[in-house]
Parts: structure tokens; C-alpha cells; sequence
């Protein structure tokens, strides 16, 4: 039975815990997460284990990146198992904070990301959404203080503001993009596949299929705008609603018109039922 992690609850605990590490000079990798941890954290927390001699993993629900209308209070919530995965896979510590740990009565500071954050894509259906992350990431990043932190591509619109913002305020933390993790037929793995019904689980590979065509079309040298089109007519057709599906400089996340304005990503989110998926792939 491997040891449990410590869980840490408050700040002043964390950075006891962490204090006989950094003294020890060992690397130390942070993965911030939700919770409802899945196949595609873990396979951060591995990647973790071999970057960093320390690991720890925080499990967060952060209220300030939900809108009122979103699912914040219905969002999964499977704290002793997710502990039990992560002693499996030896993480030193578990950082989870309540919520007025983190913030307290009087809070009145936000990070206000610009760049990627501004780019048209989820800011634009969640406006909410960046400067929620943005400023939860940089708590975690200056509570924690890793050398380094993973992030899975399967949220890039969130890795490229989290790299972006990393370096802009000289926060001293390496980030690093893990590629998404996926089911066999191509649905990546996410703590909100659990509210597809059995039908819409059905229709959800679309989004990859999707991606993964328009990818292959492109790189042939069909026209971007044609192909965009056509993969948002098929998204549609299976009982999706589309928020979007387009092509964009995989760094900046600007529109781009034409494949040698490369390297491109496709991103798309769309709706089946209740439930918002995300999902990207490169060029
Ligand atoms: P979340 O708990 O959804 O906020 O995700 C925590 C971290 O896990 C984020 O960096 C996500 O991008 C990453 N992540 C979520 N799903 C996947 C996946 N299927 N593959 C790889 N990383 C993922």
C-alpha cells in the first residue's frame, strides 16, 4: 500500500510541508486540477513523477472561473477516491484549499489576462472563465512555488494563457503542455463526460472525428474556411450545438487564413444536451 498524500488545507501547512523540500533543493512539479480526477490528470501526475523529484497535486474547485448560470455546484465532486489514485501514484502532497482559504472575506484582486485570453473562442461564450483561471493559477503558482507546472492540452485555449502569464508576471514556473488523453473511440477524457446520457455519449467522438479530419483536409491543402464549414455542418447534423470549430495560430490563437500562416490548431466546443464539450487538435 503506497502512503497516503499529506492533504493540506491551509496555506500555513503548505508551505510548512514544502519548506524541508526547497531547503533539500528538490525540484518540485505542481498539477493543479478540479478534481474528479481521470486518466488525462493522472497522466500529468505521471509526467510529474518524472520531471520532479517532488510532486504535489491541487484539488480545487475554483468558484471564481463558473458563471452563475454554470454547473459549480453540481460539478463532480469524488475527493477520497481521487486521494486514493494519487497515493497510488506516490504524490507527495495534496493541496486543497476551501474555498475562504483561499478567498478569504475582503478579497478584491483579479489577474486580468489579455493575449490569448481575449482571442474570441471560450472568452467569448465563458467571459468569466480567464480571469478566474488566471487568477487562481497565479495563487497556486506563488503559494506553491514549483519549478514546474503541467497542464493538459486538452484545455489549449487555458495552457497558452497559463504559459503567456507565467512569463509576463516572472513567476519563476516552467509550464509544460501534456497531450490530451482520450476514450478508444477518440472522446477525450473529461470530469464532465459523466453527465452524457447514454445517447449522447453515442454521438460525443464526433468532436475528434471531426478535428481529425478537417486536420487531415488541410494538411492536404484544401481551402481552411471551406473545410471549417464543412466539419461544423457535421457537428450540427449530430445533434450538437456548435459554439465553434476554427483554425488558429497555435501560439497566438489568431484567426488565420491560410496553412503557411501555420502551425495551426483546430479548436471546437459545442453542446449536446446540458453538457459543454471542449476540444482541439493540431495541424
Ligand atoms: P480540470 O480538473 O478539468 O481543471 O483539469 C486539470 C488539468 O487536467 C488541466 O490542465 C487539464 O487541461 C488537464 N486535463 C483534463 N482533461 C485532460 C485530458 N483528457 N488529457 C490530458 N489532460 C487533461
Amino acid at each position: 500500500m503506497a502512503d497516503r498524500p499529506k492533504i493540506l488545507r491551509t496555506v500555513t501547512s503548505l508551505r510548512r510541508t514544502l519548506e524541508p523540500y526547497r531547503r533539500a533543493r528538490q525540484a518540485l512539479a505542481l498539477v493543479p486540477t478540479m478534481g474528479a480526477l481521470h486518466e488525462g490528470h493522472l497522466k500529468l501526475v505521471r509526467e510529474a513523477r518524472k520531471k520532479a523529484r517532488r510532486v504535489v497535486v491541487s484539488i480545487f474547485v475554483n468558484p471564481t472561473q463558473f458563471a452563475p448560470t454554470e454547473d459549480f455546484g453540481s460539478y463532480p465532486r469524488t475527493f477520497d477516491a481521487d486521494v486514493k489514485a494519487l497515493a497510488a501514484l506516490k504524490v507527495d502532497a495534496v493541496w486543497a484549499p476551501t474555498a475562504a482559504e483561499m478567498y478569504p472575506e475582503g478579497f478584491a484582486t483579479r489577474v486580468a489576462p489579455e493575449g490569448a485570453a481575449l482571442a474570441g473562442l471560450e472568452d467569448k461564450f465563458r467571459p468569466h472563465f480567464f480571469g478566474g483561471v488566471a487568477t487562481v493559477v497565479t495563487k497556486l503558482f506563488t503559494q506553491v512555488r514549483p519549478d514546474i507546472a503541467l497542464f493538459g492540452q486538452k484545455d489549449y485555449q487555458q495552457l497558452r494563457v497559463v504559459t503567456q502569464m507565467a512569463s509576463d508576471l516572472d513567476l519563476g514556473v516552467k509550464v509544460i503542455g501534456i497531450p490530451t488523453v482520450r476514450e478508444k473511440d477518440g472522446l477525450a477524457l473529461s470530469s464532465r463526460n459523466v453527465y452524457l446520457s447514454e445517447a449522447e455519449r453515442a454521438a460525443a467522438p464526433v468532436l475528434s472525428r471531426v478535428l481529425k479530419a478537417c486536420a487531415a483536409r488541410i494538411k492536404r491543402g484544401e481551402p481552411i474556411e471551406m473545410v471549417m464549414e464543412e466539419g461544423a455542418s457535421e457537428i450540427s447534423r449530430a445533434s450538437f450545438k456548435l459554439d465553434y470549430l476554427e483554425a488558429r495560430h497555435a501560439k497566438t490563437l489568431k484567426p488565420i487564413a491560410s496553412a503557411k500562416d501555420g502551425p495551426i490548431r483546430l479548436l471546437v466546443a459545442a453542446k449536446i444536451g446540458k453538457t459543454r464539450l471542449i476540444d482541439n487538435l493540431g495541424v
